[in-house]
């Protein structure tokens, strides 16, 4: 017997909603689990507090909502009944449902509370554990919360009560004598009663102490003291919320142990002006080195709207001696086109194929082609050069975008060879940075701006807000690629203060954390 499609309607209509209460890590979204992952890939709806790291959410193609129990720029405030219905409503249309969380869900965090409501509405739900802000902090700032000599236990304990309160849960006598480290998730205004009441219920005014702002983001701040002198060094360092308040022996091993801070590009706030879409190595690389990275670009990349031209070269593409490739938009406008007429790599014939650098080589082998010719130095006039001697009386076809500099195809030419400029994709300008962008230029947060091309340079003149100009070359510093994109800044009236000594990305963050590195010295 056939299914009716009455039948497999209300199949999809009984279709059953879940919830996971998932744990978001303390702030670096390389703390998620790979459970948590999986949950995010599946969701219809994400619900996600005020302390889970937003960049999450690029893994998942779910509606997505803050929640606040505070309120604040771009979240609606909710309570935590509202917050519960919210879920409960979602799963009963059928929906899955992430409710994303900072840290653990149920550390401090009322997961357990939504847990509850759902168990109580009869709706099915999983908990996915995260990395709470204690060991997260803990780890990222070079303390081991429990040492074999030092500390045999730890205590997570709640200091956003007020304990000159009578009605305050947290008995200071009894922390005073607690054989371990005491870790405290509070309020930086806090610091003072804390520390104090810790002193009168008995530890030692001596006692290492540590604030860990922040914690495991690139904005990560610890400051260190003793229970006498944590507070006033808190406040001069003027740390920001969310904090947490460390105590105990194993504070003093941090010297030792601390790593982040030797990463090579740590605190830095780095711009990235790549294309969205493209930067995403280049913003996981620098996030990697200890950066903020920043994604600013100045030009979009969009296909080119008549193919004519293109198609018609790909169906001659084997009467080719050479076909040039000068960016990884070329290849993959190029070979998407030619995939999307039917063909595959056998269309070259015995045509050979040149890359401008390893990069762009890189992504030819992606699609199963091998660079028969990559230049020593990644730049037009090295790839022409290296063309030449070959190219005498050759039909060479150069793969492009829609504008570029006209180095290439004049040696080319001169060499000798048949040259087709073939455009198949265009580089449009941004015509504004984004309002979080200008921001950073406006107020100096950000520490460099790379760029990659001398496209890219002069977009960049353009873009930058006037009021801005001045803090150029001192405190946003401009690292170039190349010398070649270092030379069209400046004649764009950018100081640039490093240029990379290998023309690639890696080039460029190796030259910003060389500079670090000597002006430390
Ligand atoms: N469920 C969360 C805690 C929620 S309570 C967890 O497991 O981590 C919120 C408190 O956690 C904040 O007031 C602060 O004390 C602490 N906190 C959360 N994220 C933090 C971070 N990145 N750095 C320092 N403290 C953090």
């Amino acid at each position: 017997m056939t299914e009716s499609p009455s039948t497999s309607n209300s199949t999809r209509s009984r279709r059953r909603g879940v919830v996971y209460l998932v744990g978001a890590g303390p702030g670096d979204p390389g703390l998620l689990t790979l459970r948590g992952l999986e949950c995010l890939q599946q969701a219809d709806l994400v619900l996600y507090d005020g302390l889970a790291n937003p960049q999450l959410l690029e893994h998942t193609r779910a509606t997505t909502e803050r929640t606040s129990r505070i309120g604040g720029p771009g979240s609606r405030h909710l309570d935590q009944s509202e917050i519960n219905q919210r879920l409960i409503a979602a799963a009963l249309e059928g929906k899955t449902v992430v409710r994303l969380k900072g840290g653990d869900p149920f550390i401090f965090g009322r997961g357990s509370e939504e847990a509850v409501a759902l168990a109580e509405a009869g709706i099915p739900f999983e908990v996915v554990p995260g990395i709470t802000a204690a060991t997260g902090a803990a780890v990222y700032s070079g303390i081991s919360l429990t040492h074999r000599d030092h500390a045999s236990a730890v205590a997570l304990i709640t200091g956003h009560e007020d304990p000159t309160k009578p009605e305050s849960a947290l008995p200071y006598d009894q922390l005073g004598r607690f054989p371990g480290t005491l870790v405290f998730y509070m309020g930086l205004h806090r610091i003072e009663q804390i520390a104090h009441s810790l002193i009168e219920g008995g530890r030692p005014p001596t006692e290492s102490a540590a604030v860990v702002c922040q914690a495991t983001t690139p904005r990560q701040q610890v400051v260190t003291g003793t229970l006498s002198t944590i507070a006033k060094v808190a406040q001069a360092a003027r740390l920001k919320p969310p904090s947490l308040l460390i105590v105990g022996d194993c504070v003093r091993l941090r010297e030792q142990a601390s790593w982040v801070e030797r990463r090579p590009l740590h605190g830095l706030r780095i711009g990235i002006t790549r294309p969205a879409g493209q930067a995403e190595e280049s913003l996981r690389q620098a996030r990697q080195l200890g950066a903020e990275s920043i994604l600013m670009p100045t030009i979009a990349i969009a296909p080119i709207t008549d193919w004519t031209a293109v198609d018609a070269i790909i169906r001659q593409l084997s009467t080719y001696d050479w076909a040039v490739f000068t960016s990884v938009n070329g290849v993959d406008g190029f070979l998407e086109r030619l995939e999307a007429l039917g063909l595959d790599g056998r269309a070259f014939g015995s045509c050979q194929l040149a890359a401008i650098g390893t990069t762009t080589a890189e992504r030819l082998s992606r699609w199963h082609l091998r660079a028969d010719l990559i230049p020593e130095e990644f730049r037009a006039e090295a790839l022409a050069a290296a063309l030449q001697p070959q190219v005498a009386g050759k039909r060479v076809l150069w793969v492009k975008a829609s504008r570029g500099r006209d180095v290439l195809p004049q040696h080319l030419r001169a060499a000798g060879a048949y040259l087709t400029e073939l455009p198949v994709y265009q580089n449009i300008d941004t015509p504004e940075f984004t309002p979080q962008v200008q921001e950073l230029l406006l107020s100096g947060e950000l520490d460099w701006i790379c760029i990659s091309s001398p496209s890219g340079a002069q977009s960049l003149a353009r873009l930058i807000p006037t009021e801005a100009r001045s803090r150029l070359g001192h405190s946003i510093r401009i690292a170039a690629i190349s010398p070649i994109t270092a030379e069209a800044a400046t004649e764009a009236g950018l100081p640039v203060t490093v240029v990379a000594s290998e023309a690639t990305w890696d080039g460029l963050f190796d030259a910003i954390a060389a500079f670090r590195e000597n002006s430390h010295h």
